[in-house]
């Protein structure tokens, strides 16, 4: 039987800002990847059964390329008695979590996962500093940026590059074709892919992936429903990155290289 990956939100490090379903997924782990902000109260979680692998950037030794990280994910859900991975980032996992690379990388090898999303730096930091990030009086949209990205791009060329930023657009509805209208205007395009995601996270959600054309015509999205825009919003079909893939099921076959090292380099 082939195991299932769970891409866990962590939180922003304090073990009482894990959601329960997160703790619960810890708790029934078999195999923990995680990243270098996870701390240690939190995977203390885990049984003392589970394989619990640092796979974080800072941590020397073990320090693994993004392929690397993606194959591991890939050869234990393969693995004939493989039972629950738990891919476990920082703070939301689909923030700044290099979590797109993860997902092709699962999608190509056919590898059943799930997300659950943790509470980002952003809620946490706006808590401790007892802000709003939103007051209605003084701002009408959140940006979140990062200072560095994949590309080397100065801040000023990345913070208002339309085609280059993912909107999250909160109350979006009823009135779609003036929303996207309004996007359209703000230098998005027909074309652009969108996710409208009614009742996210309950048991009644409903996902519908979309052109900005195609959402202006909609017709009997519920409430309440978030809009999500951009390129990422198409990132549910395997595509690209040719080059990635074939680096990813090399590795694969062998993240542990056997052939080179014949004791575990984990555990060895
Ligand atoms: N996926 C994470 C972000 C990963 S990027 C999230 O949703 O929060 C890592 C950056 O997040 C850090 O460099 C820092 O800017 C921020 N960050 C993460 N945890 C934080 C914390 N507890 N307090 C302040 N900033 C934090």
């Amino acid at each position: 039987m082939a195991g299932k990956v769970y891409i866990v939100g962590a939180g922003p490090g304090a073990a009482d800002l894990l959601t329960l379903r997160a703790a619960a997924l810890l708790r029934a782990a078999s195999i923990v990847l995680h990243d270098d902000l996870v701390p240690a109260e939190i995977l203390e979680l885990c049984p003392a059964s589970a394989q619990i692998i640092n796979v974080g950037k800072r941590c020397g030794r073990h320090g693994r390329s993004q392929e690397q990280i993606s194959a591991l994910m890939v050869w234990h859900a393969r693995e004939p008695q493989a039972q629950t991975i738990v891919r476990l980032k920082s703070g939301d996992p689909a923030v700044f979590g290099r979590l797109g690379e993860e997902l092709d990388a699962l999608r190509r090898a056919g590898v059943d996962f799930e997300i659950v999303p943790g509470v980002t730096a952003a809620s946490a930091a706006a808590a401790s500093a007892k802000i709003t990030l939103t007051d209605r009086r003084a701002a009408s949209a959140l940006v979140v940026v990062t200072a560095h990205n994949a590309r080397n791009e100065s801040l000023s060329r990345t913070m208002f590059e339309p085609a280059r930023s993912t909107y999250a657009i909160y109350m979006p509805g009823p009135d779609y074709a003036a929303t996207v209208k309004g996007l359209l205007e703000s230098g998005q395009e027909l074309a652009t892919p969108c996710a409208v995601v009614s009742n996210a996270g309950r048991a009644n959600e409903e996902v519908r992936y979309l052109t900005l054309g195609e959402l202006a015509s909609a017709k009997g999205i519920p409430a309440p429903a978030m809009l999500i825009v951009g390129e990422v919003a198409a990132e549910h079909l395997p595509r690209r990155h040719g080059d990635l893939f074939s680096k990813i099921s090399s590795e694969a076959r062998d993240p542990y290289h056997h052939d080179r090292f014949p004791i575990h380099p984990v555990l060895g």
